[in-house]
């Protein structure tokens, strides 16, 4: 999942929201757990240290202050409540007993240092208690020091289980929660990703066709839907209104420049008395009408085959020798050898051993081949090689050179239109770019494959698949 996806952010979101409120939720659920727990001990400390005083002052007219603070430490001190009194010079003058065994020795807590003077909760081995030291001064003179503290054990005990259970809950909720986001999220948006992926495969001859369906999306996404079917179609529409004016055009041209280039041809073949320099403007002049005429039957044969008004006519062909045919002419045409290669593995019965039989538009399937051995001729030096087989009732066609090569991220897009290698020193001037367009067209119009490897410097295989024909019994 990508960082910037709404996916990816939407989820952090609620989840950080999420963990924010269970956090402040927990903490304050805790907080009040304290005050009913430990709170209320800690007030019940801080009155007696304030009360200890004037108790010391009441019992002292009887008998003197050591005997005043001894009586007072004893009416004030309970089974949990436990108070020191030490001299200013730091002899104990008074020290409750306390009845239950596991109640921590306050002399041993007040020798260990650090007391604090409001009350505070201090662990002592493995027992708590709530604790204070302050300065005892009667009649405004300070005698010494008062110590008090409160075991708070099961209190305490029962605030930590309280908190860790709150910790659980609260750590076990958050998981549930992230896991319930992340899966909410990933459903609520997934009619989205399978509208892009929709989208995304749609190519221009299934515009007419294609559409989005989402039985299951919200409201907004199937509007959105919606509206995208209804830009397909008004696509689907200016696509084909664009076919048919490329068809109408070529058909238009074609006619006016076949004339053109009739009477072209046949002044050079009778301009006796033309100077070099005429010959040469019109013999160029009639090379451009061909290459322009040859451009406009390719685009009509498009259009034909866009629209399906291209026929086939589908028949048992000879692969073998229509591509020692191809190779021949190819050769002659172009000085340089092409080399042909059979291996035919699922043989058919019925025709000779090696002859490898298609079932294809012998002419069609012709004028392929020879666009592919001529690209491979014009971006190569090497020689050029034409590779036959059968493999699984399928007849197989490589066209193989050792020239420039395409790169990966332009192989797909050399079977579009016009699409011609925007590198100048590996584009060929006569090109047009329609040629493996057409050849991918052809191709599949006679229920074919075409398709390519090709490395840079190391050269190109284009396959052409063919089905195998089978006689009818
Ligand atoms: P063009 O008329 O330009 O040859 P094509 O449709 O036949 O048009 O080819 C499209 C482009 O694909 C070419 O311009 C060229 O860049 C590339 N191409 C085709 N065949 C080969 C090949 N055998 N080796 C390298 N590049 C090729």
């Amino acid at each position: 999942m990508s960082p910037t996806s709404l996916q990816f952010r939407l989820t952090v979101e609620l989840i950080a929201i999420s963990v924010i409120s269970l956090t402040s939720v927990s903490i304050w659920a805790g907080w009040r757990m304290e005050q009913t727990l430990i709170n209320g001990h800690k007030q019940m400390l801080e009155y007696i240290a304030m009360r200890f005083p004037d108790q010391v002052a009441m019992y002292m007219e009887t008998g003197g202050i050591n005997a005043g603070i001894e009586r007072t430490s004893n009416k004030l001190s309970t089974a949990r409540l436990s108070i020191l009194v030490k001299s200013a010079e730091g002899e104990v003058i008074a020290k409750s007993v306390n009845n239950p065994d596991n109640v921590v020795d306050i002399a041993a807590i007040v020798a260990s240092g650090n007391i604090p003077t409001t009350p505070q909760v201090v662990q002592f081995a493995d027992r708590y208690v709530v604790m204070c030291g302050n300065g005892l001064t009667i009649n405004g003179k300070l005698v010494g020091q008062v110590y008090l503290s409160q075991d708070i054990t099961n209190e305490q005990r029962q605030l930590n289980n309280g908190i860790y259970g709150l910790a659980m809950v609260s750590i076990s909720a958050t998981i549930i929660l992230i896991l319930a986001i992340a899966y909410r999220i990933r459903t609520a948006l997934a009619p989205l990703a399978q509208m892009s992926q929709i989208a995304s495969d749609i190519s221009i001859e299934d515009l007419s066709i294609v559409k989005l369906q989402l039985a299951k999306a919200p409201d907004e996404i199937k509007g959105l839907a919606q509206a995208f079917n209804e830009m397909l179609f008004r696509l689907s529409e200016s696509w084909e209104q664009q076919r048919q004016f490329v068809g109408n055009v070529s058909h238009e041209l074609r006619t006016p420049l076949t004339v053109i280039g009739g009477y072209l041809q046949s002044l050079l073949r009778r301009g006796d008395n033309l100077s070099v320099y005429q010959t040469q403007a019109i013999s160029t002049a009639s090379a451009e009408t061909e290459r322009t005429i040859q451009m406009l039957q390719d685009l009509l044969d498009l259009a034909r085959a866009d629209s399906g008004n291209l026929h086939f006519r589908q028949s048992p062909v000879f692969l073998n020798t229509l591509v020692a045919e191809v190779a021949v002419m190819s050769e002659k045409v172009s000085d340089r050898p092409v080399k042909v290669s059979f291996s035919n593995q699922d043989s058919n019965p019925d025709v000779d051993q090696d002859d490898i039989v298609a079932l294809a538009d012998q002419d069609r399937l012709q004028q392929v081949l020879i666009n592919l051995v001529d690209n491979a001729i014009k971006y190569s030096a090497h020689t050029v090689e034409i590779k036959l087989e059968t493999k699984e009732e399928q007849a197989i066609i490589h066209i193989c050179d050792r020239g420039i090569g395409i790169p990966l991220p332009h192989q797909q897009r050399v079977f579009e239109r016009f699409y011609r290698s925007d590198d100048p020193s590996t584009r060929s001037r006569d090109g047009t770019g329609l040629g493996l367009a057409i050849a991918k067209s052809l191709i599949e119009g006679m229920n074919g494959r075409i398709s390519l490897r090709s490395k840079p410097n190391e050269g190109s295989t284009f396959t052409i698949t063919l089905p195998i024909w089978k006689p009818t019994l």
